[in-house]
């Protein structure tokens, strides 16, 4: 630790710190520390990022600006067994398990999906 950290720190011990910026992201100037990082007010900045799909999008704080990334919520759907629900993005995703690659019916929930076969081209 320098000298001027700390005498920094010995400010701050005696004169409590001088906060600075917006409530929710305050930043002491005499000692760098931060504060309360709580009760960001986050508002959604958009839905499935562009550059990572696999997020479903974006929020920012109207009061400082920080960003953060908000993940998936995954939901079953009650009456779709298979079928996942994220209410962020209104988003539809569906894990079927079928026996083999070549199987057309889900083993669990009895989804027939679409199967080309190899050697006449043909949908099954
Ligand atoms: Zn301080
Ligand atoms: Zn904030
Ligand atoms: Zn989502
Ligand atoms: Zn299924």
């Amino acid at each position: 630790m320098s000298l001027k950290d700390m005498l920094a720190n010995y400010r701050c011990k005696r004169n409590g710190h001088t906060w600075t910026g917006p409530a929710c992201n305050q930043k002491c100037s005499v000692c760098g520390l931060m504060g309360s990082t709580a009760d960001h007010q986050y508002e959604r900045r958009s839905r499935i990022s562009a550059s990572n799909p696999n997020v479903c999008g974006i929020e920012e704080c109207k009061v400082c600006g920080m960003r953060r990334t908000i993940q998936h919520d995954w939901k079953p759907v009650a009456n779709k067994k298979c079928v996942m629900y994220c209410a962020g993005c209104h988003t539809e995703k569906a894990f079927h398990q079928y026996a083999t690659p070549m199987s057309p019916e889900c083993r669990i929930c009895g989804y027939r999906r679409a199967i080309i076969d190899p050697r006449t081209g043909r949908v099954t």
